[in-house]
């Protein structure tokens, strides 16, 4: 079911994501080798709640942290842990915020010291392919549109998108209608309009598209073993705009490549 958001609602969005993207800016500062994942978490964690605000993630569906941290093969859904940060390693940090009774969702995946060239390719291209689905993220667009931009453009380069999981409507709920696929045909899905407010979030693989689910009932890993890469944007659809409510203006202060 698609919520249509008024004016007033995005305001609480813009302002949960603000604490968002602060929280991965401050997760950003100690993504380095030798930094256990469960550390991050933790950080992730008492920014939010120092800022009046609660992890979106923790304890929804029965998740136990509050970022997914996903390593490498990992997709999404990886959980925190002792596991330490070796160079060469990539990580996608994904974190919700709720506040003022609205969530806001976005992810970022780094590299760990020297990765290699063409995983680090993999990263730039995901990254950029969030920023074409968001072009296409418009008021008289479809969903289609965005999944097709991605998908062209990282197909392309030679990746493979996960079709399992997908973006999708956010607001009161943490996932609200509609999906939002990283694939898809030009002029198709729902109508995009104002009030709308979505979480735009390409999943691509270096190697197979094809995922596994281990056995802890969460994490997703490639098939084939190979990298994954995942960024994501909140948006929120305005009749003669889209705005990005949540940033990695914090991350990218940290960390460039
Ligand atoms: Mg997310
Ligand atoms: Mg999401």
């Amino acid at each position: 079911m698609i919520h249509y958001k008024s004016s007033e609602e995005v305001q609480k969005i813009r302002e949960s994501a603000d604490i968002l993207g602060r929280a991965h800016g401050e997760v950003a500062k100690n993504i380095r080798e030798g930094v256990k994942t469960s550390f991050l978490d933790k950080i992730a964690e008492e920014f939010i709640r120092d800022h009046g605000a609660v992890p979106s993630f923790k304890g929804y569906n029965g998740f136990p942290a509050s970022l997914c941290i996903s390593v490498n093969e990992v997709v999404v859904h990886g959980f925190p842990s002792e596991y330490e940060l070796k160079d060469g390693d990539i990580i996608s940090v994904d974190c919700g915020v709720f506040h003022q009774g609205f969530h806001s969702d976005s992810a970022y995946t780094y590299p760990v010291g020297e990765v290699s060239p063409s995983v680090l390719a993999l990263l730039k291209a995901t990254r950029d392919s969030l920023y074409l689905g968001i072009e296409q993220a418009i008021s008289g667009n479809r969903v289609g549109d965005i999944g097709h931009a991605i998908q062209k453009f990282v197909e392309a380069k030679g990746y493979t998108v996960v079709r399992e999981l997908v973006g999708h409507g956010l607001g009161k709920s943490l996932h609200e209608g509609p999906e939002v696929p990283n694939y898809g045909k030009k002029g198709s899905g729902p109508l995009l309009k104002e009030g709308m407010v979505i979480a735009i979030e390409p999943m691509i693989n270096l190697g197979t598209r094809n995922i596994v689910q281990e056995r802890d009932g969460w994490t997703i890993r490639t098939a084939d073993r190979k990298p994954s890469a995942h960024y994501e944007h909140t948006v929120a659809i305005f009749e003669d705009r889209t705005e990005v409510l949540t940033t990695h203006k914090y991350i990218e202060e940290n960390i460039k490549f």
